[in-house]
């Protein structure tokens, strides 16, 4: 019944008036300039939380577009270091091109890392749905041998492959190109031919990956508000003795404030996902669509204040 009241609000939802989306959205998006998301990642950075920032805009439908979207990124990352932002960047490969011209998607990417990694910094290839993980796979594994400490991927416990993944991934693990996940359940409504649909399942499947990775000595972004994963991982860091310099923990900007502060409280590195700019509509409406659940949180955040 709940499953039916939260798909029926999600396919109603992007029909609503744009100030009403907002009403929820501004929760979980920084705003649409690139000093709005400067101004919540400084606030952020106060409370000993550090930031990765993502540039809204996933559907594009030329190449031009891409291009765009890369000068935005290089001067997002320009902006960000002239403002100390204690942070990284995260980015989805379909905005760089990737379902058009991969080739132009690789080096668009290739040139945003190229920047980072002046600044010493990182960029994450977010991981998108399951028909798009054999490139981005590809894609990771080609920025990592040209910038071995300044890229990493995301690997999604809901999907039956990523084990046998991560299993291959291990193998380019090197002293001097490592490995560097973010670890997270998966957003998109994916089949159960492929993926895990039972919430305990993919915890089980969660905290096993997460195991191996820490046991491989991978650093790992533990990206999750759900407490009993947080727990779970607390007790493998304590069971393997994880050098804190080894693993983070990871949430959204605007989700469960409380228990970010009580992992950065017990002493954690904790980094929130910044999203921010003028696609900010057809974010929130596209999660809503692939994921009818979260229309419970805006429910919530509409008449539950604070
Ligand atoms: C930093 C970060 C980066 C991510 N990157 C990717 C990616 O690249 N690819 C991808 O497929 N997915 C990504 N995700 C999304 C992720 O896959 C999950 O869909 C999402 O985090 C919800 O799963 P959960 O582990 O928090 O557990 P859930 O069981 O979904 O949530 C646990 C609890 O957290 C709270 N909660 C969760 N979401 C919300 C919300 N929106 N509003 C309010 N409360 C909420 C609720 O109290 C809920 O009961 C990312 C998530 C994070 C935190």
């Amino acid at each position: 019944m709940t499953n039916m009241i939260n798909k029926a609000i999600a396919t109603v939802i992007p029909y609503c008036p744009k100030k009403f989306i907002w009403v929820f959205s501004k929760k979980y998006i920084a705003g649409v300039s690139v000093q709005d998301a400067i101004k919540v990642s400084q606030s952020l950075n106060e409370q000993g939380v550090c930031v990765t920032v993502d540039l809204l805009g996933e559907f594009i439908t030329n190449i031009r577009q891409a291009d765009e979207h890369l000068e935005e990124y290089l001067q997002i990352i320009a902006s960000f270091e002239k403002a100390q932002i204690k942070g990284n960047y995260s980015l989805k490969p379909t905005s760089f091109g990737l379902l058009i011209d991969p080739e132009k998607c690789y080096q668009n990417i290739r040139g945003i890392v190229a920047l980072a990694s002046k600044h010493k910094n990182f960029v994450r290839i977010d991981m998108e749905d399951a028909q798009r993980v054999d490139q981005e796979l590809l894609l990771y594994l080609r920025l990592k041998r040209a910038f071995p400490n300044n890229v990493g991927l995301v690997l999604q416990a809901y999907l039956k492959r990523t084990q046998a993944d991560l299993e291959e991934l291990l193998k380019e693990h090197t002293p001097d190109s490592p490995l560097n996940f973010r670890l997270c359940k998966g957003i998109y409504n994916e089949s159960a031919d492929i993926a895990f649909k039972d919430g305990e399942k993919i915890n089980r499947n969660y905290l096993k990956l997460l195991e191996r990775m820490l046991c491989e000595g991978v650093y790992v972004g533990i990206a999750t508000h759900d407490q009993a994963l947080i727990k779970g991982a607390y007790e493998l860091i304590d069971k393997y003795n994880v050098p804190k310099d080894m693993y983070e923990f990871q949430m959204l900007y605007g989700v469960t404030p409380k228990l970010r502060s009580s992992i950065v409280a017990d002493g954690h590195k904790m980094r929130v996902y910044v999203p921010y700019g003028e696609d900010w509509f057809g974010y929130s409406t596209r999660r809503l669509k692939e994921n009818p659940k979260m229309a419970q949180h805006i429910i919530k955040s509409i008449f539950v204040k604070g």
